[in-house]
Order: structure tokens, then sequence, then C-alpha cells
């Protein structure tokens, strides 16, 4: 009987000691599984399930949901060879968080239809689009469109969300568009500039004043007289605008040809006394007035210096002079500026 207590008293220290070892070397663990995977081993199925409940709830910032494919699965063991490191709920936790989809409500900035930017608000958003086009000459304008957007957040992770870098990206492209308006703008501008010079020298020929000079070969036109004075300028004197130059010389002296052309009056006409006109073509015409004589006729072909008539006192003058008009396409010319 006492031998048989003792059999029993060192058989159960026995199993204490395997149940000890046992107890020691294998550890009843939660092996953790996701999507057929094990990713690690904890201790207590809870608190681990709260852990991962309180991350999917944890919308801070510009995240709208966190989805977890499929919630790891659980399952009882007694396991061996386990490292302290490898039990951590954390390893786990980031391995789910690793394998979740979190998606991140952001603001992407479009020129033209064209996703340029992200930034985190619409604040942001709005600060870029407004100070891209406070730069902008004014009557320039820009397609730029804020959209709000659901993102992965992987997708925005490796992405700059800063405004600055918003700005940078966006400004490159709006710097094309500012050149090709400035380019237009200053192409507009020259063409407004031919059209205005095209417009004023149309109106040069319907007035007699102001006209500037026209492009002639320079040499065309030579003085009507030699050795005269000039006695009135073209231009605007009290009386009026003097249309010609008067070259004051003693009755009778030769007028010749200021240059070569066809004549197309020859006589009296008004206040001009007995005038003379010479058609040169191109445009222009010289007259002759106040003459005491004409020596050519309509239609006649005179050579430049060739001698037309004489001077005199014809019409409305003071005084023996030759009035000399330049005329381009009917409006005058200073002939000072041509002989
Ligand atoms: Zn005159």
């Amino acid at each position: 009987m006492k031998r048989l207590a003792k059999f029993y008293c060192i058989a159960s220290i026995g199993l204490l000691i395997i149940a000890g070892f046992i107890y020691i070397k294998y550890k009843p663990l939660y092996k953790v599984t996701l999507n057929g995977e094990v990713i690690g081993y904890v201790e207590n199925k809870e608190k681990m399930q709260e852990k991962i409940q309180s991350f999917t709830n944890d919308l801070e910032g510009n995240i709208t949901s966190i989805t977890i494919g499929e919630m790891p699965q659980y399952e009882l063991e007694l396991v061996s060879g386990i490292k302290e490191s490898e039990t951590k709920e954390d390893v786990v936790l980031a391995t789910v968080k690793e394998q979740a989809e979190i998606k991140c409500r952001v603001y992407a900035i479009k020129l033209d239809g064209k996703e340029k930017a992200i930034v985190n608000s619409k604040e942001e958003a709005e600060k870029v689009v407004n100070d891209i086009k406070s730069e902008l000459s004014s009557g320039m304008s820009i397609n730029l469109e804020i959209e709000e957007q659901e993102k992965n957040k992987k997708e925005i992770d490796n992405k700059d969300t800063t405004i600055e870098v918003a700005k940078l990206n966006i400004d490159k492209d709006v710097q094309v568009q500012v050149k090709e308006y400035e380019r237009k703008i200053a192409e507009s501008r020259s063409a407004e500039n031919r059209r205005k010079a095209k417009e004023a020298s149309q109106t040069q020929t319907k007035t007699t004043k102001g006209a500037s000079a026209p492009v002639t070969s320079s040499g065309m036109f030579m003085k009507p007289v030699s050795g005269a004075i000039i006695t009135s300028k073209y231009g605007q004197r009290s009386s009026g605008f003097h249309t010609g130059t008067d070259f004051a010389i003693a009755k009778g002296t030769p007028i010749y040809a200021s240059a070569a052309g066809t004549v197309t009056y020859s006589g009296k006409k008004g206040s001009y006394g007995n005038l003379v006109i010479i058609d040169h073509g191109n445009g222009y015409k010289t007259y002759y007035a106040h003459c005491s004589a004409l020596y050519v006729s309509v239609g006649q072909s005179v050579s430049k210096g060739e001698n037309i008539a004489a001077v005199g006192s014809t019409g409305n003058s003071t005084g023996p002079h030759v009035h000399f008009e330049i005329r381009y396409n009917g409006s005058t010319l200073n002939p000072q500026n041509y002989v």
C-alpha cells in the first residue's frame, strides 16, 4: 500500500513536471490568418479584434473609409518555438493595415480637364487656383477646376500634396499658355498697328493737312526754279494752310518740270492763276501756279528739267513767284522734303 502511494506520488510529480515542461515549451496562442496566410500569433483574441475594429473606425484627417477585405481568422493552438516579439498584436495590426484599403478625400486641380495636382483640402486647392490666376495678365483666362475625389491612400502616399508643389506643377503648364497668350497679343497688336497705319495713310489721301512723306526714290524731284528764295513754306499760316512752297524770283524766269511725267492740266484755275499740273505716275503729281506763261499742253509728256512755264503773279498772288506743290494720291506733301 505504501509502495503504491509512493508510486502515485512519483507519477504525479512526474506528470506535473511534464505538464510544466509542456506549459513552458508550448503556449496556447491564437494563430491569426488573413487571406489564408499566417500573419502572427496573439494571446488575446478579443483584444486583437478590438484593436482592428478601432483601426477601421479611426477615420482621421482625410480618410473616408477603411476596408479590410477579409477579417483575420483565429485558431487556438499550442505553439512552440514562438519568440516573444512574434506574438505582438502590433505586428498583426501592421499586416492588417498593410492589406486594408484606405480611401482618402482629396482635391484635384485640373487644367483644361487634366489632373495636374492634388491637395488635401478645398481651401488649399482654392488658394492654389487663386494664386495662379492672380499672376496672370489681365484679360487672360485659364481653365482651372477643383474636383473633390476619393483616392486610394496608397495612390497618394507617394505624391507630394503640398500647395507649393501643386503651384509648381500647374504653373509649369500655365506658363506655356501665358507664352501663347502673349504671342497672340503681340500678333494682334502688330496687326492693329498695321491696320492703323493703313487707315492713317488712307486718311492722308483725303486731307491736305499734316501729310507725312510716303516712300519715294530720293532725287525723284528737282526744284522748279533755280536761284529763287523761299518766301512761304508749306504748312499752317495765319491765313490758313499753305499747300505748297513759294519760290520768289523775277517774272519770266523759266519753270522746270520737277520730274518726268505727263501734263494733266495747263490753264487758268482760280486763285492758282495760270497752272500746270504734271502727273508723274505712282500717285505723284506736281503743281506750278501763278505762271505768266504756259509752254505745255494737256497730254504732253515732259522730261525732268524741261521748261514748262514762266514765273508770274497771276491768280491770288502779291508778287512774282511760283507756288509749287507735290501731291501724293491727292494729298499735299511738304515739297522741301523732296527738292
Ligand atoms: Zn503759295
